[in-house]
């Protein structure tokens, strides 16, 4: 029997492309345990109909109904609700594909990381609002971490973290998202289907709008300081439109090594899959000859204030980059339900977290999860105002 594979969120972009790739390979090669969605019953019903998974979970007890009637006497056991979906992290797996998106896929990966296996981490934002927790409890439980994001697994690829001394800097490519080229006042009109019509990458709503406002590079950035342990100032950020070079990591010599492939997340799902040996991918090969042209450039601070905050939160550190994380979720909510406009965005993640910074309200250790999740509500409920004040 092959790899036992949970995937937490396997509705969402990164699950499907998953379920894509472990179709391509065979039940030989990957059997499916454990299924997660948060609202979408009829979704997961199929997934679990095809995959004949042991156990699926529907995270919002909304839907139980049409998720309970689709698997009538299928056999396979249905949990509901929050304390379902930590069970489902903890479900006996090989590998577990952590794609909830937002910090509520934090429990249900620790619980993950408990087992001490191996997790391909798409879910950036809980490493982002709990990376020394988690960094600590994947430390603990000797648990293989293995980066989905394209640039950390680009990374992962081309660093030796046995000889980290001969590392000068890691180079993080952004594709500077649909609105690259806008002017200031452009990027006041932004609307909610500009924001969601990347350029380059198909992903979920969220990510997509992070995308556009470059939060996704600055939670990148944090992200990427937590899983190889560097210092912001050890990070670059540049944007490269192509998404062709996925990150590079540059040694003290001045060889500066890249990582690249065609703009498709089955190759840094199916590098995590099948680690520490390769799989076969149906990913477009790279013609480096037909895009002929790779362009770098360096990021505009002023039309793209998220990346500022990002380095400021992690510099911060503390609760910093959890209050960055909950004031932007809340912040791209409103904007996608179009309660805030798209440079609204930043100004709400700029007020909470400058209003936190400002009474020095990171004093407290965060060393525990309820900690966190306090700083993560507090921040939320000071953005639900904030996004009423911006609008
Ligand atoms: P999607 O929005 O497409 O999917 C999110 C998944 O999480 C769905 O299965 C969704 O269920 C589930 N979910 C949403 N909210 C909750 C909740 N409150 N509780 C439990 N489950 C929930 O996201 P993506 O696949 O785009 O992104 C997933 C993660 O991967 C994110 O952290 C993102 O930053 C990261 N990532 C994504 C990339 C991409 O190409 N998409 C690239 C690199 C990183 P339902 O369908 O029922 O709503």
């Amino acid at each position: 029997m092959g790899k036992r594979v949970t995937i937490l969120g396997s509705t969402g972009s990164i699950g499907e492309s998953t379920l894509s790739l472990i179709d391509h390979a065979g039940s030989d090669q990957y059997k499916i345990v454990c299924l997660t969605a948060h609202t979408n019953a009829e979704k997961l019903a199929k997934q679990a109909l095809k995959f004949r998974p042991e156990y699926v979970v529907l995270a919002d007890p909304m839907n139980a109904e049409t998720l309970r009637e689709a698997l009538h006497g299928s056999g396979i056991e249905i949990g509901i609700g929050r304390e379902a979906l930590i069970q489902a992290g903890a479900w006996d797996a090989d590998f577990i594909m952590a794609a909830i998106i937002g910090a509520a896929g934090l429990e249900p990966t620790l619980a993950a990381v408990a087992q001490g296996k191996h997790i391909g981490l798409a879910n950036k934002e809980c490493l982002v609002c709990a990376g020394d927790l988690f960094m600590d409890a994947v430390k603990q439980s000797g648990t293989t971490l293995l980066p989905v994001d394209s640039e950390h697994n680009a990374i992962f690829q081309v660093l030796n973290p046995e000889r980290r001394h001969e590392v000068r800097k890691l180079i993080l490519t952004a594709s500077g998202g649909p609105f690259r080229t806008f002017s200031h006042s452009e990027l006041q009109n932004v609307t909610r289907e500009q924001a969601l019509s990347h350029p380059v990458w198909e992903m979920g709503a969220k990510i997509t709008i992070d995308s556009s406002t470059l939060m996704n590079k600055g939670l990148e950035l944090i992200e990427a300081s937590y899983l190889f342990d560097r210092a912001s100032d050890d990070i670059d950020i540049i944007i490269h439109p192509q998404s062709i070079v996925h990150s590079m990591v540059e040694y003290v010599d001045g060889s500066v090594l890249a990582q690249m492939g065609s703009p498709d997340m089955r190759t840094p799902i199916a590098y995590a899959m099948a680690w520490p040996e390769r799989m076969e991918a149906p990913v477009k090969p790279l013609d480096l000859v037909e895009i002929s042209k790779l362009e770098f450039s360096a990021p505009d601070p002023k039309r793209f204030p998220a990346l500022r905050l990002a380095r400021e939160a992690l510099t911060h550190g503390g609760a910093a980059p959890t209050v960055l994380n909950a004031a932007n979720e809340i912040a791209v909510d409103a904007f996608l339900h179009e309660k805030l406009s798209f440079l609204g965005i930043s100004a709400c993640v700029d007020k909470v977290l400058n209003s936190f910074i400002s009474e020095q309200s990171f004093a407290k250790p965060l060393a525990l999860l309820d900690d966190i999740i306090e700083y993560d509500q507090s921040a939320r409920r000071r953005a639900q105002q904030m996004v009423s004040g911006i609008g």
